[in-house]
């Protein structure tokens, strides 16, 4: 077995992006981008600079950004054919994305060559070593996707390998080798990579599609192959099948094989962070997702609870909290919390040791009726500090209405009138707007603007809804997430009913209460 764990290669925001119907925001992706590095992610490749206007934005915004552990990385491919390095607009916008680390990805199975670019297989190998190696003439760090690999290898192994090498020579750091169509076995992809090591002078990476449902097992093999490099998606997220899911490829790594793919503490935060990917690509978690799903260790009713409590070990492949997740028996598991009082930390707010298992009760209570605190953490913060006996006397809502109505004219309109109190008066403000959630919050706010001027500052910048279950028609339950900033601090809050007029209220009430909680500990 080896002792060197690999190195994750997270390609959540390129690769997992080709997934259908998942679209990343600029913003979102620099919020992907965090919660990878929080959990120390060695690499992030942001996206293909150039591809898309999104991308090109992303990459100016993240060079500004202050990451603690991760490098963050752009993809993109060799030059033409007939083109000089040089001249490459696509190689350009790649180093004009400033990252440290470049992937570049380029054909190594010869029918792609001759078939797909048509082009020679000579030319095929100066366009990989050109490109390379312009990219470490400007100081880059060059990694190599072979694409095809697998395949290429299967029809035209000597090729295959001299692409690999005319990669090494120009000076790659990183050869990559890509199952691109997803079709390789186990067996045979422990095979070509053990054929392949002595042929190259630079660490090997592995990057697996599902298509054969292989891509988690073919990314352990090459690990206890020796591989330097994993890359792969949170959740699985790619195209067609998707990606290697590095959700659980990181699990066993740590838990099964011993190995220490992520710093200290950050594998009992996998759950955490796999559900705060998902909730920012607006994907709902599989429940049965191996390690992390919310059923992953959710007993079927008819075990005896107490043999499983007596004896998980007997039940269970490995502790749900060391990846952060409970088998809904425990439920104020140590790692539950443990995971608690350092998120409390982290919002500053001060929990007596005692009362951590009855705070974590209630919170698991909230969540198991669709509140999402891993993605709102202003309601989380505003939870913990009611828990903890603070209360607000910011404003108090005695009734709103809203009423929207379909005109011949002027198409949909809305108008919503609240009623609050604050600083001991009642205002009633009626406003109108294009939806019912926008007429309310411009009611709020006209029924506050007096005490509370500094409302002006703050600006709903996401709104998001999910139905949570699906099944029940028009009684299901909503969840609505928004998102406010004040100019220079972004917070979320959550808002969950079955009335999602209702759901939209409690996050908005909750997001202006925040802000105001920030606006007051500014001041000085
Ligand atoms: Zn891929």
């Amino acid at each position: 077995m080896h002792e060197r764990a690999p190195e994750i290669y997270d390609t959540t925001l390129r690769d997992g992006a080709q997934r259908a119907g998942l679209q990343f925001s600029v913003e979102d992706k620099l919020k992907v981008l965090h919660a990878l590095d929080a959990i120390g992610v060695p690499y992030v490749e942001g996206g293909w600079p150039g591809a898309n206007p999104r991308d090109t934005e992303f990459f100016r915004l993240a060079a500004r950004e202050n990451l603690r552990s991760s490098t963050l990385a752009a993809f993109g491919m060799t030059r033409r054919a007939g083109e000089r390095a040089e001249d490459s607009p696509v190689l350009r916008e790649v180093l004009d994305a400033g990252t440290p680390v470049v992937c570049l990805v380029g054909k190594s199975w010869d029918l792609h060559v001759t078939e797909a670019l048509r082009t020679t297989l000579d030319e095929n190998l100066a366009m990989v070593g050109e490109s390379i190696a312009l990219l470490v003439a400007r100081d880059r760090r060059a990694f190599f996707d072979a694409e095809h690999f697998f395949d290429g290898y299967r029809n035209n192994p000597e090729y295959a390998l001299a692409v690999l090498r005319a990669a090494e020579e120009a000076g790659a750091q990183r050869l990559v080798l890509c199952d691109t169509n997803g079709g390789t076995l186990p067996d045979e992809a422990a095979r070509v990579i053990k054929e392949v090591a002595p042929n190259v002078g630079v660490a090997l990476g592995v990057h697996f599609h599902n298509d054969a449902g292989c891509a988690v097992a073919n990314s352990l093999i090459a690990a206890e192959a020796g591989v330097l490099q994993v890359q792969g998606t949170i959740n699985g997220y790619g195209e067609r099948c998707g990606n290697a899911d590095l959700v659980p490829i990181i699990g066993n790594l740590a838990l099964k094989l011993g190995l220490e793919p992520l710093p200290e503490g950050s594998v009992s935060r996998l759950t955490e962070t796999a559900h705060l990917v998902g909730e920012i690509a607006n994907i709902v978690p599989d429940p049965h997702q191996p390690f992390v799903g919310r059923n992953a260790f959710a007993h079927k009713a008819g075990l005896h609870v107490s043999a499983i409590v007596r004896r998980p070990d007997a039940y269970e492949h490995v502790p749900p909290g060391s990846v952060g997740n409970s088998n809904h028996i425990v439920v104020s598991d140590l790692a539950g919390r443990a995971n608690l009082a350092r998120k409390a930390e982290e919002l500053g707010v001060d929990i007596p040791g005692e009362r951590i298992g009855e705070i974590l009760n209630s919170l698991k209570e909230l969540e198991a009726r669709g509140y999402a605190f891993e993605a709102a953490d202003a309601s989380l913060e505003l939870f913990l500090r009611r828990a903890t006996g603070w209360q607000h006397e910011l404003f108090e809502v005695e009734s709103f209405r809203v009423l929207v109505e379909e005109r011949e004219t002027a198409g949909t309109l809305a108008e919503a009138t609240v009623k609050v109190r604050s600083d001991g008066d009642r205002h009633i403000a009626t406003a109108e707007g294009h939806g019912p959630v926008g007429a309310l919050d411009n009611a709020l706010r006209m029924a506050l603007a007096r005490t509370y001027p500094e409302m002006d500052r703050m600006e709903l910048t996401d709104y998001r809804v999910r139905v949570l279950d699906g099944t029940k028609g028009t009684g299901a339950v909503v969840r609505v997430l928004i998102e406010m900033t004040d100019g220079e601090r972004e917070w979320t809050t959550v808002g969950v009913s079955e009335n999602i007029i209702q759901a939209s209220y409690e996050a908005l009430a909750e997001s202006y209460t925040y802000g105001l909680l920030l606006a007051a500990t500014a001041v000085p």
